[in-house]
Formats: C-alpha cells, structure tokens, sequence
C-alpha cells in the first residue's frame, strides 16, 4: 500500500509546519489556509475518511478531537475557532485520509459555502 499524502508528511517525506505531534496524531498547517490560522490534525494510522470509520476507531477519534482542542488553544485561538471533517465529494474531501481542519483567527461565517 502506498503512502497517503498526510502518511508521508508525518515519515518527513514532504515538510510542513508541524505544530504538534504524539504517537497517534500529527497536527501541521494547511498549505493554503483559508484563515489566519488554518491547521489540519490527523490519525497517523491512515483512516480515509469518517464514513470509513469503524469501532475499531473510536479512540483515536475521541484522541483527536481532545487534542484538536488543545491544538487550538496552544495557537491562541481564545476567541473561538471552528473544527471541519469534509466527507466524500460533496463535502469537499480532496486528501483520502481523514483530516480535521482547524480554523480561526477571524470571524468564520454561517452557513458555510
Ligand atoms: P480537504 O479538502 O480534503 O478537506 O482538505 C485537504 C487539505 O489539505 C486542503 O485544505 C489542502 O490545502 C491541504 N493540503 C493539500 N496538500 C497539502 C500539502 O502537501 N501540505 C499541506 N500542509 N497541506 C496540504
């Protein structure tokens, strides 16, 4: 099986600004952020995406979400942020491992586009 593209950013394959690292997460900024801070958090363990997602997931999910909140207040983001999982086509997925994108720095508009 080759490697996802997140899979060889976390084996230092590709650079990025990594921000936080454990043994079952990698947290690094977005190549084309969409906020002034703009990071995704990701299972080192490929998984694709949350409709893929099985029992077997459960804690490094929970993990993830735990320390995307953690993430987000070691970037300073006091004033609120907004977490996304795109899922499929339609919501927008274009990277094949589950991601969790960390956005804030401003304002986030409701609905989103
Ligand atoms: P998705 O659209 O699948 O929810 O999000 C994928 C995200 O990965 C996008 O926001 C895109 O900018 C980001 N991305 C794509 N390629 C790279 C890369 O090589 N490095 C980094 N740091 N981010 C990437």
């Amino acid at each position: 099986m080759s490697k996802t593209l997140f899979e060889k950013i976390a084996a230092r394959e590709i650079p990025a600004g990594i921000v936080y690292e454990d043994d079952q997460v990698l947290a690094f900024r977005d190549i084309n952020p969409q906020a002034p801070v703009h990071v995704l958090i990701v299972p080192k363990r490929a998984i694709p995406r949350v409709a893929a997602a099985g029992p077997g997931d459960q804690a490094v999910l929970g993990h993830l979400l735990l320390k995307a909140a953690e993430v987000a207040k070691q970037l300073g983001l006091a004033n609120g942020y907004r977490l996304v999982i795109n899922n499929g086509p339609d919501g927008g997925e274009t990277v094949p491992h589950l991601h969790c994108h960390i956005l804030g720095g401003r304002l986030l508009a409701w609905p989103p586009g």
